[in-house]
Parts: C-alpha cells; sequence; structure tokens
C-alpha cells in the first residue's frame, strides 16, 4: 500500500535525538545535556503559574500585550519593536519561514546551534555551514559566503555548542558587510552568562541597522526553558511583516504569565545565574589543570573538542550517569549544572583521562555495557 507523499526531505532528515534517557521514567542522568538552569522556579512563578492555569479555557492574548510590554520597558525600548514566541526556536523557525522564497540561502557557523541547519531544510532554505575557526565564528569568511540569494545570516553569540563570543570589533566590521536587503539575526539566548569586559549585546546597536533582529529567550537564564519563550528585538517596520509569519495563539497563556514573573523576578534569577557563572570558571579551571583543551566559555556549559573520541566520551558519561550532549567528529558540550553534578562529571572526565576506559576502536572495546546503539 502507499502511503501518502510527503516532502522528500523528511526521508533524508534525520530526527533531532535528544541525548540517551533524559526524558526517562526512571534513572535519569545527571542532565548535562541540554544547558538548562539547574534550579527549580522561583515560588512567585509557581504561583504566577497556578494562577494563570486558571484561565486555560480561555485562548491567549495573541499579541502578548501584557508580556511585550514588560519586555519593551526592561529593556527600554518601544514595544512595536519586539515580537514574542514560543521559545526562540519559533522564532527562528519563523525566519527562516519569513525568507523562504525559492533559491533563498541562510549562513550560518559550524558547528553552531544544531537546529539552524535542520529548521532551513524545513523552510526550503538551503544552509551555508561556515567552518569555525579557533571554536569562534569566523566572520571574515562569513561575509564572504554572502550571495544574492543570501537572505538570513545567523551568528550565534556566544555560540553553542562552543561557548565562545565573537570579537566586537570584528562583529562591527561584519554587520557593516551584511547588505541591507539580507536579515542578519543576531542569537543570543545565553547573553546573561557573558562576563568578558568587551562583550556587548547587539541590542546596542540599536536602530542603526534595520535588517538586524535580536534573539533572547526564557529558557537559559531564566529557566522556563520547559514553558516555552523567546523574542526578537528588530525594526518597527520588520517587525510588523515578521509579527504577521508567526503562528497566531502560539505563547499560551502560562508561559506569558510566567515570563512576566520571571522579569518582576530578574534579580534574583540573575544571582542564580552569577553562580553558574562561578562554577563555570572553577570547572573551566579544573579541566584545564588536568591538561583537557577548553575553550573559555561565556555561555552555561563547556565544550571539549574531542574530535573523533566525542562519541566514546559520551558513551562514558552515560556510563557514569551523566548525560552530556556529543557532536560526532567534533566534540562534546556539558551544561554547568549543580555544584554536585558538576563535580560528578569532573570526576568522570579525569577516570577517562587518566584511563580512557573506552577510548579504543569500536571493535576493540569490551565490558562495554551502552554499546548497543
Ligand atoms: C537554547 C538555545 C535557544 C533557545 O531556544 P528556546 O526555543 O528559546 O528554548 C536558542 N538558540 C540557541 C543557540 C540555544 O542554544
Amino acid at each position: 500500500m502507499s502511503l501518502p507523499r510527503l516532502r522528500a526531505v523528511l526521508d533524508t532528515m534525520p530526527s533531532y535525538q535528544p541525548t540517551e534517557g533524559v526524558y526517562a521514567a526512571e534513572h535519569r542522568p545527571r542532565p548535562l545535556s541540554a544547558n538548562e538552569s539547574p534550579d527549580s522556579p522561583l515560588p512567585g512563578i509557581t504561583d504566577a503559574i497556578a494562577r494563570a492555569g486558571g484561565t486555560v479555557n480561555r485562548y491567549p492574548d495573541p499579541g502578548c500585550e501584557d508580556l511585550t510590554r514588560a519586555l519593551a520597558r526592561a529593556h527600554g525600548i518601544d514595544e512595536d519593536r519586539i515580537v514574542v514566541g514560543a521559545g526562540s526556536v519559533s522564532l527562528l523557525q519563523m525566519l527562516l519561514q519569513a525568507i523562504a522564497e525559492p533559491g533563498a540561502e541562510v549562513v550560518h557557523a559550524w558547528p553552531s546551534f544544531e537546529l539552524y541547519p535542520v529548521l532551513a531544510e524545513l523552510a526550503g532554505v538551503s544552509s551555508v555551514a561556515v567552518p569555525l575557526l579557533d571554536a569562534t565564528h569566523d566572520l571574515r569568511t562569513m561575509a564572504d559566503r554572502i550571495t544574492p540569494r543570501t537572505r538570513l545570516v545567523v551568528v550565534c553569540n556566544p555560540n553553542d555548542p562552543t561557548g565562545t563570543i565573537a570579537d566586537p570589533d570584528e562583529i562591527a566590521r561584519f554587520v557593516a558587510r551584511v547588505p541591507p536587503t539580507c536579515l542578519l539575526a543576531m542569537d543570543e539566548a545565553y547573553y546573561e552568562y557573558v562576563r568578558a569586559p568587551e562583550a556587548a549585546s547587539a541590542l546596542g546597536y540599536g536602530a542603526a541597522f534595520p535588517n538586524m533582529v535580536v534573539l533572547r529567550t526564557f529558557s537559559k537564564a531564566y529557566g522556563l526553558a520547559g514553558l516555552r519563550v523567546g523574542y526578537l528585538v528588530g525594526d518597527p517596520r520588520v517587525v510588523r511583516k515578521l509579527r504577521k509569519a508567526c503562528l497566531a495563539y502560539a505563547v499560551n497563556t502560562v508561559a506569558q504569565h510566567a515570563a512576566m514573573e520571571a522579569l518582576a523576578l530578574r534579580d534574583r534569577l540573575m544571582d542564580r545565574v552569577e553562580t553558574t557563572v562561578a562554577d563555570r570558571g572553577r570547572v573551566h579551571h579544573a579541566l584545564r589543570r588536568d591538561g583537557w583543551s577548553v575553550p573559555a566559555s561565556e555561555a552555561n556549559f563547556l565544550w571539549l573538542p574531542l574530535g573523533e573520541d566525542a562519541p566514546a566520551f559520551g558513551r562514558w558519561c552515560t556510563h557514569q550517569g551523566i548525560a552530556v550532549r556529543v557532536f560526532p567528529g567534533e566534540g562534546v558540550r556539558v551544561t554547568i549544572g549543580s555544584r554536585e553534578d558538576n563535580d560528578v562529571f569532573l570526576a568522570a572526565a579525569e577516570t577517562w583521562r587518566t584511563t580512557r576506559p573506552w577510548a579504543m576502536a569500536p571493535g576493540d572495546r569490551t565490558g562495554c555495557e551502552t554499546e548497543d546503539e
């Protein structure tokens, strides 16, 4: 019997694979694979969630008006510069749909956020992946790769999975080279974790570049990954069109209220971020002292450029009860989680380094319980 004909890309595209066991009913590993906040929501946020829960027989406010107003106040900008979405991933999807005329291309770095090429493919946009240089965006080559077909450039700053930031002067030169007709998305999902004194948010460009949009999220520093809220800041004329490209009612009432409460509790949430930043320094220092090569990270994760050893190290972490994110052939990304989880990871990394338990070629391995992939 024939199956319905779907787009051919759905035959070849890999499905999104969460790290093994993370959503299992029991024996969940220590969650260092998804860059979430290790802390449960503050009581004010669970209260807001409960209150909003009492109204879910009604549709949400499709314009997210109260949240948009609160964000405008928080950033000191006008409301007409903001688009709220169901996670910044949905805003990325919307951007790709908004530029997806036949032949359109998106330029992004690689390795960078795993979903850029996937969302591009889904939207029918060709992705042009430019390799990182020293684990950092190669902005000069990215600018060189822009052609008349390029309708979107994405810069992930800090970059996921390497945690590195792009040099602000290089960003300035790059921004000036992107044609005004090409959209430029600055993905600042980890902005709140940046401490490098020279770093600056692209929001600082203000209205100077109408082709620039900045993406932020409540999923990381604000601790609301489970509710899916993100937002975009851009030029009002661009924003007016992008709002039309969003699915109406995508951001639910509970998420809108929780995000507003998180903004109200920003100071306390940023204290938590400070704890993560401090532990990032501690874990980074410990790994470097033990001989690991780890780029300095400005996000809530560290990058181990293990190359071909990445899958074996990932299996070792799984065996040690720790979920990390493996980029085969590239490296492993490990989230800075609770202090205890970070310590368990450091111990596992040290055992690996000193004994290389599973670093042998696949056929050589013996006594390896998680080989059934
Ligand atoms: C986590 C992450 C996001 C946030 O996604 P949400 O959909 O807002 O949860 C966006 N960009 C990058 C690079 C990320 O790592």
